[in-house]
């Protein structure tokens, strides 16, 4: 009996070892370029937990200069990322937009030119700091160049505005515009049809999450095609309704905090797929959790 435990718990550990350096290991295959439109394309990503989770989408604008590349994935997809690039232009990576700092993001940043220049938030270069990812030798990989509310690139029909409207995600989230194709790369600020990861160690608030989509929606009428974060590409209408879905979200658990509710029963009130179709609730219990924390603190 006592050995048959013992064994079980040698099973179990070697399963957790080998999922962990598996987990480390990247050899899912990336998916070629899909084209947004014109210039524009993306590299997409599955959702994190899935079997093939190479990170985030990454686009890729082929500009008169060169390509910028919006965020790189996990570790270790920077030549498979140089590769697919190739198959659709011989121009040279010059830019990397980061659009925060987690590692699905920013992971392959050093699997790039050291000339390329990589641009980010300034809290988001702050959060990198913080990442082993980013320590010693790798420090060349933190973004050279930062911006505060509103920074544009390039210019002419290649012009890209970056905007921040506060936190939501994390404390650093940008917004990437191409205006001249009326797109939007949101990052993590819409990552998929469920609650998002409100991260907020490196400063993401539930409770301003609604908001900064908010203004987003109210100060930015360009775009009507929108690259998530994880999810495949999508419209502007799904954008508002995720922003409708994060308001819900913050009320339900304000309300439960109003009426005194712990929160456990905070997060049991919350039911939000009938209204939303389509949309799953693997990642409302959390995200209902750290809103109720933030609001309790
Ligand atoms: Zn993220």
């Amino acid at each position: 009996m006592r050995r048959a435990v013992v064994f079980s718990l040698i099973l179990a550990v070697g399963a957790i070892s080998v999922a962990a350096f598996q987990a480390q290991q990247p050899k899912a295959a990336l998916p070629d370029l899909v084209k947004v439109k014109d210039n524009l394309y993306v590299i997409e990503g599955s959702t994190p937990g899935g079997t093939a989770f190479t990170g985030g989408n990454v686009g890729v604008f082929v500009t008169e200069k060169g390509v910028v590349v919006v965020d790189t994935k996990l570790a270790g997809y920077g030549p498979t990322i140089l590769a697919k690039i190739k198959a659709v232009t011989d121009k040279p990576v010059t830019m990397i937009v980061n659009t925060h700092t987690h590692g699905d993001h920013t992971g392959s940043n050093e699997g790039f030119p050291a000339s390329v220049e990589i641009v980010a938030h300034e809290n988001t270069k702050a959060n990198m700091a913080k990442m082993d990812a980013f320590k010693g030798d790798k420090a060349q990989y933190l973004p050279d160049r930062t911006y505060k509310d509103k920074m544009s690139l390039l210019g002419g029909k290649d012009q890209i505005d970056l905007y921040y409207f506060g936190a939501g995600h994390t404390n650093g989230d940008t917004f990437i515009v191409f205006p001249a194709l009326r797109v939007l790369h949101a990052g993590d600020m819409f990552p998929w049809k469920d609650a998002p990861f409100l991260d907020r160690s490196n400063g993401g608030s539930g409770v301003e999450y609604p908001r900064t989509l908010s203004k987003l929606l109210a100060g930015v009428k360009d775009f009507d095609t929108v690259i998530p974060g994880h999810h495949p590409v999508t419209t502007r209408q799904d954008l508002e309704e995720y922003q409708r879905f994060t308001a819900d979200l913050l009320a339900g658990v304000e309300a439960a905090v109003k009426a005194g509710r712990s929160a456990d029963e905070a997060v049991a009130s919350i039911n939000l797929t009938a209204k939303y179709k389509g949309y799953k609730a693997e990642r409302v219990k959390a995200a209902a959790q750290a809103i109720f924390d933030e609001l309790k603190k």
